[in-house]
């Protein structure tokens, strides 16, 4: 009898946790890229804003290796200029490109406007990352990548009147928001080695479908 109930117990929990995983997903505000193209119509040009990792570029291989190759017990390695100067200098030959971000940065040339790439990187002496995006995302005469160094991303989106930022971090929805400006959270691929990875949806902002790769 008391094994019956406990049974039945379970049961109710696993069916109530369902339903709550299921209403939250329902909450989301998705969006897909063709709901991107129209909300854009009849817009005029305007100033754009892209985080760098797990935005634009699935860029986990560098920062793989640079744990391994310099803090495998820990993620001191996020510390050390070394690996920074390795990292905005070369690293990213072994990042891919996200098809998601291919997309928009195709729709917004296609719109005039001027896209500017946001990462919380640090900032390193020199850097072929505005380079290496230049190639692979076809911009002609690109803006300097800004590196804020692990600082909110509140100022450089303000200073740069930017009018959408997409981001997979909560730091970039709420830089977006702090600012008054629309937030597309795009997705971080499961297999990022950014961990924790961060609840979609959760601040309230537009996710774009299928934008983990
Ligand atoms: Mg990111």
């Amino acid at each position: 009898m008391f094994k019956k109930t406990s049974f039945i117990i379970a049961f109710l929990f696993i069916l109530l946790a369902n339903f709550t995983v299921v209403a939250q997903e329902n909450y989301i505000k998705w969006v897909t890229f063709q709901d991107i193209v129209k909300s854009l119509e009849n817009q005029p040009p305007m100033n754009v804003g892209f985080d760098i990792d797990d935005t634009v570029l699935f860029s986990s291989p560098g920062y793989y290796y640079g744990k391994q190759n310099y803090s495998p017990e820990d993620t001191s390695y996020l510390l050390k200029e070394e690996f920074w100067d390795e990292m905005n200098n070369g690293l990213d030959r072994f990042s891919i490109p996200k098809e998601c971000a291919r997309k928009l940065i195709v729709l917004h040339k296609k719109r005039g406007d001027t896209i500017y790439f946001i990462t919380g990187r640090t900032k390193t002496k020199t850097e072929t990352l505005t380079g290496l995006l230049a190639k692979t995302f076809d911009l002609e005469n690109p803006n300097k990548v800004i590196f804020t160094s692990s600082k909110a991303k509140i100022a450089p989106i303000k200073e740069n009147n930017i009018k959408i930022f997409y981001g997979d971090s909560d730091g970039d929805i709420k830089a977006a928001q702090a600012n008054g400006i629309r937030a597309i959270r795009i997705i971080r691929a499961k297999n990022s080695t950014h961990k924790p990875l961060p609840k979609h949806g959760s601040l309230g902002e537009e996710v774009l479908v299928n934008s983990d790769y």
